[in-house]
């Protein structure tokens, strides 16, 4: 089927790269990537209606920056060729939720950038993260329900160890995705563990804070890299985590 090239009326916004009809099949490794992977969002700082930054990092403990605008950019070496990489997808699918047809885009116009926004969840505010959640009665020491999304790796809570934020929203994290988060935040020079939804300082896990204060080293490609304090470098294995993360067996629970 052949898709009209669409018109553009006097005054209307060109697109940065030409449209995409359907994604073509390297897009679509890209895409699998970006949405089997685990990736962890460490700040979402939005600049306006129609431009928003987020800084990731993955299994590699390198920390890379996306800009969500009408020309999509990302610090890491796949995308400075030039490529649509794996952490742009995983921005605009996973933690914006965008529309499919638009994450398969090179380029974006700036309608479509401010209905991404959007529709998307706030950054770092309450609301964002999870699905709304029920009963935003933050109460102090009061755990939400285990639902919806966590708002580091934006991936399911369910099914997974769960930690929460008991000084003071209550949200659920799991318990990986958190400890990565603030050994990455650590090693960027915060000086509190906070939680990652509130940014209030984390409450208690004395010992796993400690765990992370070790300092994190450039690569040879100059990326930060904190895999070796984390322990990601080799496999996705939670059990990694719970060896120097021992003795709170509360946090262990699932679910409720
Ligand atoms: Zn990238
Ligand atoms: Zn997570
Ligand atoms: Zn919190």
């Amino acid at each position: 089927m052949k898709v009209p090239k669409p018109k553009l009326a006097a005054g209307e916004e060109k697109r940065l790269r030409r449209f995409r009809p359907k994604p073509p099949k390297s897009f679509l490794e890209v895409y699998h990537r970006a949405t089997t992977q685990r990736f962890y969002v460490l700040s979402r700082t939005r600049h306006n209606s129609a431009e928003e930054t987020v800084e990731l990092t993955g299994s590699t403990g390198n920390i890379y920056t996306v800009v969500v605008a009408r020309q999509p950019t990302c610090t890491c070496p796949h995308a400075r060729e030039g490529n649509q990489c794996k952490h742009m997808l995983y921005v605009l699918s996973r933690v914006l939720r965008a529309r499919y047809d638009l994450v398969c885009q090179l380029a974006l116009l700036e309608d479509e950038v401010r209905g991404i926004l959007e529709g998307a969840p706030a950054p770092g505010a309450d609301g964002g993260g999870g699905d709304g959640g029920s009963g935003s009665g933050s109460g102090k020491g009061r755990r939400k329900p285990v639902e919806g999304d966590c708002p580091i790796c934006f991936c399911e809570l369910e099914g997974e160890v769960v930690v929460w934020c008991c000084a003071a929203c209550g949200q659920n994290v799991h318990k990986g995705c958190f400890e990565t988060w603030a050994a990455t935040k650590r090693k960027q020079g915060a000086g509190e563990v906070t939680c990652p939804y509130c940014r209030s300082v984390w409450g208690r896990d004395e010992d796993m804070v400690k765990a992370i204060q070790r300092d994190g080293k450039r690569n040879a490609d100059g990326y930060v890299n904190v895999a070796s304090q984390l322990g990601i470098s080799t496999q996705r294995d939670y059990s990694t985590y719970s060896r120097w993360w021992s003795g709170h067996p509360s946090s262990y629970r699932r679910r409720y």
